[in-house]
């Protein structure tokens, strides 16, 4: 992959990346208002629950997706950006700018399903 293309993905992936910290910081926010309303009636404590749990799976997915976003920016600085875990092909172009932060091309990826799907 030329280094054109690879700062590019860099930039996006380092977008994505302040991203979903600004994301977190609200998150953040949003709960401490919450959790500072004083004496809340049960509904109110249910909705702050529903509120928190909502707050925890989004910051699951989000931290996932930081390490692979911080993953991905590490096989920039290594080189081996773009290419297949598995079969070791270039992923497709097409694939990466959909998903800057996908380890395998569409047929190692497929695959990896089907073998999901069988073995769930
Ligand atoms: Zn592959």
């Amino acid at each position: 992959m030329d280094a054109r293309t690879l700062t590019k993905f860099r930039k996006t992936l380092l977008e994505e990346k302040q991203r979903l910290m600004n994301n977190s910081k609200n998150a953040i926010k949003t709960e401490l208002a919450v959790s500072q309303d004083d004496l809340p009636d049960e509904t109110d404590l249910a909705a702050s629950e529903v509120n928190q749990n909502l707050i925890f799976k989004l910051r699951d997915r989000e931290r996932l997706l930081l390490v692979k976003i911080d993953e991905a920016l590490s096989r920039i600085e290594e080189g081996s950006f773009g290419v297949c875990l598995e079969c070791e092909e270039p992923i497709e172009p097409r694939r990466l700018e959909a998903r800057p932060v996908s380890t395998l091309c569409i047929a190692c990826k497929e695959a990896e399903e089907h073998k999901e799907k069988v073995y769930a």
